[in-house]
């Protein structure tokens, strides 16, 4: 398989700033997230030739690994202290958190009465859908081997050394003919396994982690195709690559809340 080796280019850099508190959509209650700054930098070889373009800041869940994009201004403070108990977190860095959480209680509350609106059901049931879009699209856009395409490419090559040194037993024109066909039949497979991994790896990695967020809105397979459907007329990753039963999957697999 070809690798390309990017020798210039812009490469995405994230500078640990410290420790925040905040709502995770996805815990559905306040979290400890680390702050990063994100920084665009120009490199040559992946040295950094030029100062960094800042492209905003970013947190990420020390719960569940969520990353989600964030306005540095919001929070009075940052500490780098990673073991302060999460109330005086809270207290320093994001004491409108508190009001977050009724706000949220408010229309899980609503949603249990059944006097929720279809609209804002379909905005609680996006939310986490919308959130896994930066790291689906950053594996869909780069090329990634993973458990099916390394054993499959390797076994190809293998099938290919053995025709070529091994199999001299055959036919010469046996021989050519079975590696032509090994050659064309295993660059389609692994076209095929490489254009399925964002899909494969939004499963194994990324639906897990927001299915319960999902589940606490119970969704039908309706809900999900509506979403993946708008999400995917917008241009989202997340609604060409994702199906209606993936998700309704990893939803199944969430234990019912007691
Ligand atoms: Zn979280």
């Amino acid at each position: 398989m070809f690798v390309p080796i990017v020798i210039y280019g812009t490469h995405v850099w994230r500078r640990r700033l410290g420790w925040v508190a905040g709502y995770c959509p996805i815990c559905r209650m306040a979290q400890r997230f680390r702050l990063f700054k994100v920084q665009v930098v120009r490199h040559f070889f992946y040295l950094p030739i030029a100062p960094g373009r800042t492209a905003g800041h970013e947190v990420r869940c020390q719960r569940c690994g969520q990353t989600m994009e964030t306005l540095i201004d919001t929070y009075p403070d940052v500490t780098r202290d990673r073991h302060l108990p999460i109330e005086q977190l809270i207290d320093l860095t994001c004491p409108t958190v508190w009001e977050q959480l009724e706000e949220r209680q408010a229309m899980y509350e609503r949603y249990c009465l059944g006097v929720m609106s279809a609209d804002e059901r379909d905005a609680l049931l996006a939310e986490p859908l919308r959130l896994i879009e930066p790291e689906l699209d950053a594996r869909a856009s780069g090329l990634h081997s993973d458990r099916w395409t390394t054993p499959f490419a390797l076994a190809a090559v293998g099938g290919a050394v053995y025709l070529t040194y091994y199999a001299g037993h055959l036919p010469r024109h046996v021989r050519q003919e079975a590696g032509w066909a090994l050659a064309l039949s295993s660059i389609v497979i692994i076209a095929l396994l490489v254009s399925g991994d964002a899909r494969r790896y939004a499963k194994r990695k990324l639906l897990p982690r927001i299915a319960p967020a999902l589940a606490a809105y119970q969704p039908t397979r309706h809900d999900i195709k509506t979403i993946l459907d708008r999400f995917r007329r917008r241009g989202l990753t997340v609604g060409k690559r994702l199906r209606p039963r993936d998700v309704m999957a990893a939803v199944g697999r969430v234990p019912e809340e007691g």
